[in-house]
Formats: structure tokens, C-alpha cells, sequence
């Protein structure tokens, strides 16, 4: 039997690594904008629930940057999928309720939560990145709990 698979085990646990982690373009655009802007954040803080993208330790806040299909935001990038629909239907909004959960969980531990859906990114609903970085900033600066754009 030929074997399709070309690539040498090693290559290919990196290749998986690389489809499996996080750093999603959305996510890359709102992180360079931030640090450009002179923010600095850790990033992917598995100690707290969630694991927030984004930590911005001075301010006490987080910043979560969410996929609109897998956190299930009711926007025009939503869409559930035509096949196995109750599947995914309880598998998304099991990730939403997750979701909220961790936020209050946040809250409880005084962290400010910030969220920036998909759909503020790309799409006919996004927004310019000097805004992005605007009302961030702004958030960050005051004493608001909670941000979602
Ligand atoms: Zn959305």
C-alpha cells in the first residue's frame, strides 16, 4: 500500500499544532493593532476561566476574540449547518452557555471582561481598526466592567 502522507511525523504534530492553536487572523489584527497602539498583554492565560486571548494586567481586564460561528453570536456570520443541525445546535450553544459562565466567573475574581465578536472584524458589520483600537482604549482607561463590540 502507498502511503498519501508525505510529511514525517515530527512535521506533521507542527502542522497540527499550527491548525489547532488559537492564533486566528482576526485575533493576530486585533493584537498588532493593540500593541502598535502601545498596549501590552499576555496572551492565552490557561490560570483563568476561559483562558482569555488576551490580558491586560495593568487594567485589570481581559479581552476575549471570538469566532462568531463556535461561540454561537446571533449576527449575519451565523448560520446553523444544515446537516446534523440539533449537533451542533447543542454543541455551539453548550460553548455559548460556557461562555457566560466564564465571564461571571471572571467578574467574581474582579477581572473586567471585553469581548470583540468576529462579525467587528470582517463582513458588511465591521468596524475600522482606529475604532477598534478607540473604544478599547477608552474601555480600558475607565472603570466599565464589561465591553462587547
Ligand atoms: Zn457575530
Amino acid at each position: 500500500m502507498v502511503s498519501t502522507d508525505v510529511h514525517s511525523s515530527d512535521i506533521r504534530s507542527k502542522n497540527m499544532a499550527a491548525i489547532k492553536s488559537r492564533d486566528t487572523s482576526p485575533e493576530l489584527i486585533v493584537r498588532k493593532t493593540l500593541h502598535v497602539a502601545g498596549y501590552r498583554y499576555r496572551l492565552h492565560a490557561r490560570n483563568l476561566p476561559g483562558s482569555p486571548d488576551l490580558v491586560f494586567l495593568k487594567y485589570r481586564a481581559v479581552l476575549f476574540i471570538n469566532g462568531c460561528f463556535w461561540h454561537k453570536h446571533e449576527c449575519h456570520l451565523f448560520r446553523l449547518p444544515k446537516t446534523r443541525t440539533e449537533f451542533w445546535n447543542s454543541k455551539l450553544s453548550g460553548t455559548a452557555a460556557k461562555d457566560n459562565v466564564n465571564l461571571g466567573l471572571l467578574r467574581d475574581l474582579s477581572w473586567r471582561t471585553g469581548t470583540i465578536w468576529e462579525c467587528s472584524l470582517r463582513g458588511k458589520t465591521r468596524l475600522t481598526l482606529v475604532a477598534i483600537t478607540d473604544i478599547m482604549s477608552e474601555w480600558l482607561k475607565s472603570d466599565r466592567q464589561s465591553l462587547e463590540i
